[in-house]
């Protein structure tokens, strides 16, 4: 049999980490290594260890027998993945039990988490007749009155308390007339507690100095400390003194005048961060009790207030019945004969008659309720539908079709798919459900979602209406794959249980017309957003704050980086998303931190230096984040200053952890998007970092080193930055290591995201420069969700248990987003708890509750429906080879983590050697010779190998740390399509473009050539070649490359002419140049970022790179594809 690694996943393996079943521990059982190429003895399945049931182990994924490795899921190091870290008492589903019915509950199943019932008395009064557009269906409601941006927050501790620098003491320096206290816009006070401050500020006294960069800069010296040494212009300083903190500082003459000021630098009172340690929230009227320290906007109390949009009547009568009433028998309850409806309504006695193509249902087939006794007969009803069409990998050496790869369309009625959520936003690794767990452990693949939940649709319906349809049993939000028992009872499809249909439900706002709910949008339509009603917010929603947090120390000016940013701000500063509410903010660091004064009526942007890095504090709270739209001019003439004040910096160190701490405080008020720019690794301070790479060890160490991080500095911080709503994204712009497994926690954890530049320079390295422009142009305009939490529903026996990507999991199904991107994608493992036998479908729903730009509060839902079957060969008929890999790429980076590279590396090996040897074993029926696969898994071991040749998990080549980190968080939160071009690049030739075949879209031609192979063989010298590798391209010159492409593409005379540095195509005027131009733009158009584009020769520097994704041929460290399937043959015929 096989070996360690990924032949466990599915739960009869040797304790790893790919686990589907509850007895199964997603952590990797240390063990000696396994098998890599060319070994041929591993350790065997342990079959009594495999199958013993787990005992109960913290959170949500029970442990198993081998437990000694912190869980893979949910980020949690240790004990139970809903604690925000370690809260103790807290329980771990703070939700409250369920209400008063327990008689109508359900069985408890451990997935879609069934909310609360609101208690009759608190009941939403059925809302009219008609959708209404009212979005504060009572605006008079008193809520959250806290939240209100004018009202002073009642003191509540530590949580407001960030505003509060010293008060009494500062006052004695404060020229009054300068108070920024009179006349401030309300949202200059906003969030301050109690009387706004007497503020800091000093601009009265500064007289308006022309011709100095705008920026005013005071010195606020403690006596007997150096000014800081890079500040020509004696900026305030805060000097404070960490080992006498009782004594202010002082500050020697905000010039021009003034003694110092005998200001206590006293920080607020919440220390360093500590992760529990977080004060709650702007209240928000005590709602939220129960939900942890942290959940202004508690997903789990909004299903507990909004139990109620059908709250009339008792619960439905078949509620009792629940657990014996299968689906589908629906219409035989019907009490009343119903008008045509829903798909899953209609009485469609037909069987599956038609021969199955393998990915198509027949026209007019049942829906969900009514599906013949199974689909798994039809693969035995009919010849092999082309999925599981036997393919010998060792002879059919062109495997890849021509066009990229579709997602396979479930095995569902075209009633059902015609509905079904795009793959492109939901996908599954198994588009047909094993019944149980044991059969999804026989088929040996990983059963999982990959979501893309905020992706940019051209198409998306929103409903506006004060009442949104949910399941009173598990909050399921009504959508195409219910069914209706008649026009006024729906049948939930996830816990089956009958719901009334509210009156306002009846009339369809899109027909005009009454009586028919199965033709409102909400049930015609798997992907849709809804505009909350004011139920769902806990406070007023937050409105768009962005602050940057810029390095400009020596090194971060020497990149040239500043200059970018500035001017890529003040380009896009009209369309960053937000309204009239927007705010935003700047701090620059080096050894300091420099807060920059905007506020309205200043004549010019005054730099507050605080060089107590050790106790950060706000110097002017209240005027660090200002209104965009009011003191616009300050912000750009900021902007324009800002490389200029720090041309000649000869400041080197690197205080990042202290001014994210200060971040943290000027953003915990309201929450927001921190956007951090670094250059080099954090070396003073707090989240002070030492180099852990040796670079002579990148190609020879017998095993990575330093994946994980270095210190929970940054994840802690993160974790109260989730707290707080505040995501970080972090931008690394670096040629050294900078030690991004820890800084990349910041992001993680506070779900944001990160860029790596490396070797970013605006001289030497250009390509990297127009990425960052672009990158940095999508970044500040995309759309963006504030305050988000995302809930994934399966229907009941189903369960999810880890995540992957960058969020924190507030509880079993919750995820806390602080911040939501369109670029940002997820997946999730899933066990099957009970058998499914009754079931033909299941749905899975992911619901993203956010705040908008504009402040709106809303809810996008997506929901899929897959087939359940109980048959080996449907289950491999219907697996989703993308996102397998792209699920176990996920599973892998964890698994590179908690155990080692080479686990994770003989993982993925044994995952490919597991899933073809259950096939060979299970669902062949004529045994042949040759390494045989099904055909939607034909590609499944070139994957693998291509992930085991990527940069995150090669071994053998020279890769530096950084690069390895980024790759892994990179397959982890990327949504599937662009991961599967990080493994596996796209290779065509384009020196031959043609029109035949071509798209055209928008008048424009695209040509369309064919997919290569990725091996040198396919090379040609007389040709061009183009790698799409996802974020980076190569267009590859061959040396006898045909001189019209030279002359009319490159637009040089010959081949030694190509330049070495050519990154940019010349707009030629030749049809072969603009159908180049026109492919390469299409294939960029495709994705959110700006990949950048390399020319390049034999003789160039990034030749390697190019040749390292020829991902078939052989290599000194690795092997070559065809050598890779031997080796799996080797160890299935064993
Ligand atoms: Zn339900």
């Amino acid at each position: 049999m096989s070996t360690a690694g990924f032949n466990s996943q599915n739960g009869t393996g040797t304790g790893q980490a790919y686990a589907n079943g509850p007895s199964q521990n997603p952590v990797a059982l240390q063990q000696p290594p396994g098998v890599s190429y060319g070994m041929t003895h591993q350790p065997t399945y342990n079959p009594m260890q495999a199958k013993a049931p787990a005992p109960p182990g913290p959170g949500l994924y029970p442990a198993g027998p081998y437990q000694p490795v912190p869980p893979v899921s949910s980020y949690q190091p240790g004990p139970p993945p809903t604690s925000y870290p370690s809260s103790p008492g807290h329980p771990l589903l703070p939700r409250p039990p369920m209400g008063g019915h327990p008689s109508h509950t359900p069985p408890q199943s451990a997935s879609p988490s069934p909310g609360p019932r609101i208690p009759p008395g608190q009941a939403t009064p059925p809302p009219p007749a008609v959708s209404s557009s009212s979005y504060y269906p009572n605006p008079q409601q008193p809520m959250a009155p806290t939240w209100q941006y004018n009202t002073p927050t009642p003191p509540l501790g530590p949580a407001t308390s960030i505003s509060a620098p010293p008060v009494g003491p500062v006052a004695n320096h404060v020229n009054p007339a300068a108070s920024l206290s009179g006349p401030s816009p309300p949202s200059s006070s906003a969030y301050s507690s109690g009387p706004p401050p007497p503020s800091i500020s000093h601009s009265a006294t500064q007289p308006p100095g022309p011709g100095m960069p705008p920026t005013s800069r005071h010195g606020y010296t403690q006596p007997g400390v150096a000014p800081p040494p890079m500040n020509p212009m004696a900026p305030h300083t805060y000097q404070g003194q960490p080992s006498r903190p009782a004594y202010g500082t002082s500050l020697t003459g905000p010039p021009p005048s003034g003694p110092p000021p005998t200001m206590k630098p006293t920080p607020p009172p919440t220390g360093p961060p500590v992760a529990n340690a977080t004060p709650p929230p702007p209240k928000a009227d005590g709602a939220v009790a129960g939900n942890g320290p942290q959940a202004p906007n508690s997903y789990n109390h909004l299903d507990n207030k909004m139990a109620g949009p059908t709250p009339t009547g008792p619960p439905g009568r078949h509620l009792g019945h629940y657990p014996s009433l299968p689906p589908g028998y629906q219409n035989t309850s019907a009490p009343h004969a119903t008008p045509p409806m829903h798909p899953a309504m209609q009485a469609a006695t037909q069987p599956y008659t038609q021969a199955p193509q393998p990915y198509q249902q027949p026209p007019g087939g049942p829906g969900p309720a009514q599906l013949s006794p199974s689909l798994a007969a039809m693969s035995l009803q009919s010849s092999t539908p082309e999925a599981l069409r036997v393919v010998n990998l060792l002879q059919e050496r062109n495997l890849l079709p021509p066009t990229p790869i579709p997602a396979p369309t479930p095995c569902l009625t075209q009633d059902l798919q015609k509905l079904n959520c795009s793959p492109e936003v939901f996908r599954c690794t198994l588009t047909s459900i094993p019944q149980t767990q044991s059969l999804l452990n026989k088929a040996k693949m990983p059963l999982g979602l990959l979501l893309h939940p905020f992706k940019d649709l051209s198409q998306l319906p929103v409903v506006t209406s004060s009442t949104i349809v949910r399941c009173r049993s598990c909050r399921t939000y009504i959508n195409p794959f219910v069914s209706f028992l008649d026009q006024r009872r729906w049948k939930c499809n996830l816990c089956y249980r009958v719901n009334d249909v509210p009156e306002e439900f009846m009339y369809n706002p899109v027909s005009r017309s009454y009586g028919e709910p199965h033709k409102r949008p909400e049930v015609q339509n798997a992907t849709i957003e809804f505009i909350a009603p004011s139920e769902y917010m806990l406070r007023p929603p937050q409105p768009a704050v962005y602050l940057f947090v810029l390095d400009v120390s020596h090194n971060a000016v020497e990149t040239g980086y500043l200059n970018v940013f500035c001017q890529s701000l003040l380009d896009n500063i009209n369309s960053l998303p937000g309204d009239s509410r927007t705010k935003v903010g700047f701090i620059t660091f080096d050894s300091t931190i420099h807060f920059y004064n905007l506020q309205e009526g200043l004549s010019q942007p005054q730099m507050l230096i605080v060089s107590d890095i050790e106790d950060i504090f706000l110097p002017t709270p209240d005027s660090l984040l200002v209104n965009l739209n009011e003191c616009k001019e300050l912000v750009q003439d900021l902007l324009k200053s800002l490389p200029n004040l720090f041309e000649k910096t000869m400041e080197t160190q690197s205080a990042l952890g202290s001014a994210l701490q200060a971040a943290f405080k000027l953003l915990s008020p309201t929450g927001g998007r921190m956007s951090v720019f670094q250059t080099q690794l954090p070396n003073l301070g707090v989240g002070a970092l030492q180099s852990r790479e040796d670079p002579n060890q990148r190609a020879s160490a017998k095993d990575i080193q330093h994946l994980a991080p270095a210190t929970d500095f940054y994840k802690k911080l993160a974790l109260d930055c989730s707290g707080q709503q505040v995501a970080v994204d972090l931008f690394l712009l670096s040629a050294q290591y900078c030690d991004l497994a820890s800084l990349g926690c910041i992001s993680r954890y506070s779900a944001g995201s990160v860029y790596y530049y490396p070797s970013y320079h605006h001289q030497h390295n250009p390509a990297q420069v127009e990425r960052f422009q672009k990158d940095l142009k999508r970044y500040l305009t995309r759309k963006i969700g504030f305050e988000a939490v995302m809930r994934i529903r399966c229907t009941k026996g189903l369960s999810i248990h880890t995540f992957h990507g960058n969020f924190f999991v507030r509880s079993t199904d919750l995820l806390s987003l602080p911040n939501v991107n369109p670029d940002a994608g997820f997946a999730v493992q899933m066990s099957i708890e009970e058998n499914l036998d009754d079931m033909q479908i299941v749905s899975f729903q992911a619901a993203l509750l956010y705040t908008s730009s504009k402040g709106e509060r809303r809810i996008r839902v997506h929901t899929l429906c897959l087939p359940v079957v109980n048959s080996l060969s449907d289950i491999f008929a219907g697996a989703d080879v993308q996102a397998i890999t792209g699920l176990l790429a996920c599973m892998a980076v964890d698994r590179s983590v908690t155990a080692s590279l080479s686990d994770a590396r003989d993982a993925m090996t044994n995952a490919a050697i597991d899933s073809l040897m259950s096939y060979r074993q299970s669902v062949l029926t004529v045994q042949q010779p040759g390494l045989l696969a099904p055909a939607c898994l034909r590609l499944f071991p070139l994957y693998i190998l291509a992930l085991l040749k990527q940069k995150g998990f090669r071994t053998g080549t020279s890769t530096r740390l950084d690069d390895r980190v980024f790759a892994m968080l990179q397959l982890k939160y990327q949504p599937l399509a662009y991961a599967m071009l990080m493994i596996h690049p796209a290779l065509y030739r384009v020196d031959d473009l043609t029109d035949e075949g071509a798209l055209n879209i928008n008048e424009r031609t695209i040509p369309q050539p064919r997919l290569l192979q990725l091996s040198v063989e396919k090379l040609s010298r007389e040709g061009a070649f183009l790698m799409d590798a996802g974020t980076v391209m190569y267009l590859w010159i061959g040396r006898n490359c045909h001189p019209n492409f030279l002359t009319q593409v490159l637009g040089v005379p010959s081949y030694a002419a190509v330049p070495d540095n050519l990154y940019l195509l010349p707009e030629l005027d030749t049809a072969e140049s603009q159908r180049t131009r026109a492919f390469i733009g299409w294939l960029r158009d495709q994705r959110p970022f700006f990949p950048s584009l390399h020319i390049i020769r034999d003789e160039s520097q990034l030749k390697a790179s190019f040749m390292q994704n020829m991902i078939e041929d052989r290599t000194e460290s690795a092997l070559s594809y065809y050598e890779f399937l031997l080796h799996l043959q080797q160890q299935i015929s064993k």
